[in-house]
C-alpha cells in the first residue's frame, strides 16, 4: 500500500485514532475515503515516477550523466522524498566522482 500524504503539510506521518487518520506534524484529520482517495492520487503518480527512475538509471548506465539527472530531478519534482531517486541521486555522484577520478 503506497503512503499516506498529507494535502497540508505533505508530511507522511499518521496515526490512526478514533477511526481517522491523523497528521502527527499539522494535526488535521482525514476520513477513511479522504485518505484512500489521497493515497490513489498517489498511486497514479508512483507509475509515473517508476518509469522517470528506469529512465534515469538507463541513462545512468550510459554514463549520460546530464540526461540522467535530470530524470532523477523529474522524479523528485513530483515526490521530493522518493527513495528510488535520492539513491539513483547518491549512486550518479558516486560515478561522476569516480569517473572523474580516473580521467
Ligand atoms: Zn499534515
Amino acid at each position: 500500500m503506497k503512503p499516506l500524504i498529507c494535502e497540508l503539510c505533505s508530511s507522511n506521518d499518521f496515526i490512526k485514532q478514533d477511526g481517522l487518520f491523523r497528521c502527527q506534524s499539522c494535526n488535521t484529520a482525514y476520513t477513511l475515503e479522504e485518505a484512500r482517495k489521497i493515497m490513489s492520487v498517489s498511486i497514479d503518480r508512483t507509475g509515473e515516477t517508476s518509469n522517470l527512475l528506469v529512465r534515469a538509471q538507463r541513462f545512468l548506465d550510459d554514463n549520460n550523466f546530464v540526461r540522467a539527472r535530470e530524470y532523477c530531478e523529474k522524479v523528485l519534482d513530483i515526490d521530493a522524498n522518493n527513495q528510488g531517486a535520492m539513491l539513483l541521486r547518491k549512486k550518479w555522484i558516486i560515478k561522476m566522482l569516480s569517473k572523474r577520478f580516473k580521467n
